[in-house]
């Protein structure tokens, strides 16, 4: 059993994957071929929102944002200290600081509530600006953007959704990727909607900061070839991945069910053994991952070993104990519930294949 069966998906799109990279085998354009314009097109369609502009990862996706927003030294950026690294890395690569939140502990998202407090306590200590809050889709559901953007809206910061893992969910019809100011995704292999190697997202409804992504992405480029008006990257979606994701995308719907399928099993077979995930009223989770809680998480995860069922801990290892914002001064027991989750989680495989395989958990 495969914690994520890539294969068994690619078998069951072999034919038309094929065709689509042939095609651009056949007409060359490696680099911004049609195929990447016409993923934009579908991508914006699907989630909803004016522009979609892909880019190499969703770690860079998260960086044009910083940039796009102009974050800088002595700015604050509020993001849960129960992510995945790059969420917070690229806070700190843009020089400002990621003021850590504690989480929601059956969301396992940013907790609203706590948000409030570390803004507050930014504001009352008067070092840093408060700038902008970078909301996580944790485990592919979409964090509490109603109360989140009623606080950005009171303290006037932008809000950021990192929908890495995110894209596919829904709250109340409203997709992942079309919340907030800004939203980025991640087409990392393992991540709901994959390609073969690395790529990424930025989803906005603003012009302005859509043609700034446009330019951000090949070194800062002007109208003239020739002429670079900004500093930027190099950070362009392949031509070969955005073929197979166009034919990725087009199944994508028919794969959510299959996992939604796939997390009914669970619920059912482990709700008196576990601590399930909860999916709030009105929303849909994308299940980038099933996570699931247990005090004797290491007992649990050797007995599915020994039943050939493989088992992950996403995250052992919270923000602020990590060795690179060690100088940020944070203590354990700062973030109680992200803490105990880090302690307590681990995830069960999840994909659209995993019919047959259910019957063995
Ligand atoms: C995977 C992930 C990223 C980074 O995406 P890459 O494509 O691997 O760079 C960012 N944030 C979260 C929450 C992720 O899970």
């Amino acid at each position: 059993m495969q914690f994520i069966d890539l294969a068994a998906q690619y078998q069951h799109l072999k034919t038309r994957i094929d065709n689509r990279i042939q095609t651009v085998l056949d007409h060359g354009k490696y680099i911004m071929g049609p195929e990447v314009a016409e993923l934009e097109s579908e991508l914006a369609k699907y989630v909803g929102v004016k522009h979609a502009i892909t880019c190499a990862n969703g770690t860079d996706a998260l960086q044009l944002c910083m940039m796009v927003m102009d974050i800088k030294e002595g700015d604050a950026v509020f993001c849960p200290t129960f992510t995945f690294f790059a969420s917070a890395e690229v806070i700190a690569f843009a020089n400002a600081t990621p003021v850590f939140v504690d989480s929601d502990a059956s969301t396992f998202n940013i907790c609203p509530v706590d948000l409030e407090k570390r803004i507050q306590a930014v504001l009352e200590e008067g070092k840093l600006t408060p700038k902008a809050i970078m909301a996580v889709d944790l485990f592919g559901l979409p964090a509490n953007y109603p109360e989140i953007q009623k606080l950005a809206d009171k303290y006037g910061l932008k809000l950021i959704e990192d929908a890495a893992q995110g894209f596919g969910g829904e709250i109340n019809g409203q997709r992942a990727g079309s919340f907030g100011d800004i939203a980025t995704t991640s087409f990392f292999p393992a991540k709901p909607l994959g390609c073969y190697g690395d790529g990424g997202a930025v989803f906005t409804n603003n012009d302005e900061y859509a043609s700034l992504l446009k330019s951000l992405r090949v070194h800062g480029k002007g109208s003239d070839k020739y002429d670079n008006v900004r500093i930027g990257m190099n950070s362009r979606l392949d031509t070969i991945q955005a073929a197979v994701l166009l034919e990725k995308l087009a199944v994508f719907p028919e794969e959510l069910v299959s996992r939604n399928q796939a997390a009914e099993a669970y619920q059912a077979k482990l709700a008196s053994k576990f601590n399930l995930p909860q999916v709030p009223e009105g929303y849909v989770s994308s299940w980038a991952q099933y996570t699931l809680l247990d005090e004797n998480r290491d007992a649990v995860m050797a007995d599915y070993k020994a039943k050939g069922i493989p088992t992950m801990i996403y995250y052992g290892t919270c923000m602020h104990q990590q060795t690179a914002f060690n100088h940020l001064g944070y203590q354990e027991g700062d973030f109680p519930v992200a803490e105990q989750l880090s302690a307590q989680v681990f995830s069960l495989p999840m994909h659209p294949y995993l019919d047959s395989d259910l019957h063995n958990i």
